[in-house]
């Protein structure tokens, strides 16, 4: 579960999923931006598809977080590339050298990205965007470390934290990104970035489950 296997797996669920869901997050997008969320996750999603075999061949999981950022950098348009892309790089700072990844590197991993992802955006929780999941399954998460659960529960705890951060989107006004240039009017739509973080974790979470049955 915490090696190579689960990197790469774990890569192929949120690319699939990513991609299942590329319409809806455009009609997401589309209500409060420019339309393009799903399109932009999409293209970058089919390219760590492609990548896998290459990415199959590297030992170092920082590397192959590192490989991953950079292709947020240079495949997703708009602002969400370079905030995946800090996000991925973030946590693969964490693992540089890393054969394996443990549970707790896991956790760190996200909480660093997490906090990556605020230091590039400039932003923190409550101004609509996609840390309003990422902040809250951060602390679900290392919350149900402490605690001793199982890397299922824990994602489970994450994945849930998130979807509650998406709907606590719908109710308040976006400070950051496109959607703020609509003010009072983004207030019920919900946040697309939130959205992609909920459905990763999700995917994460069923993927482990599904590991663990095997
Ligand atoms: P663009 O807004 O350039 O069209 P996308 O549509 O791909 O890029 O991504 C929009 C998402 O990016 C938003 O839904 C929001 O979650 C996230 N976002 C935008 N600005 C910021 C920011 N400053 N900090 C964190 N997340 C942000
Ligand atoms: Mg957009």
């Amino acid at each position: 579960m915490t090696g190579k296997e689960f990197m790469l797996a774990s890569l192929k669920a949120i690319s699939q999923e990513i991609i299942a869901h590329e319409e809806e997050l455009n009609r997401l997008d589309n209500a409060i931006g420019d339309g393009d969320h799903g399109t932009n996750m999409a293209r970058f999603c089919r390219i760590i598809l492609q990548d896998l075999p290459e990415l199959a061949e590297q030992e170092d999981m920082g590397k192959i977080l590192q490989h991953v950022g950079m292709r947020c950098i240079t495949e997703i348009g708009g602002s969400a590339g370079p905030l995946f892309g800090k996000f991925y790089l973030q946590a693969a700072m964490a693992n540089m050298g890393n054969s394996c990844m443990e549970v707790a590197n896991w956790v760190v991993s996200f909480e660093e990205g997490t906090m990556g992802v605020s230091q590039i955006g400039r932003s923190v929780e409550g101004e609509k965007t996609m840390l309003d999941a990422l902040f809250p399954a951060d602390r679900a998460m290392q919350e149900a470390l402490e605690e001793g659960r199982s890397f299922q529960d824990i994602l489970l705890a994450g994945a849930e934290a998130a979807q509650k951060g998406v709907e606590y989107t719908k109710t308040i006004q976006a400070s950051k990104g496109r959607a703020a240039y609509l003010g009072m009017r983004s207030i019920g739509h919900q946040d697309p970035g939130a959205t992609t973080i909920m459905l990763m974790l999700q995917a994460m979470h069923r993927l482990a489950v599904e590991m663990q049955a095997e």
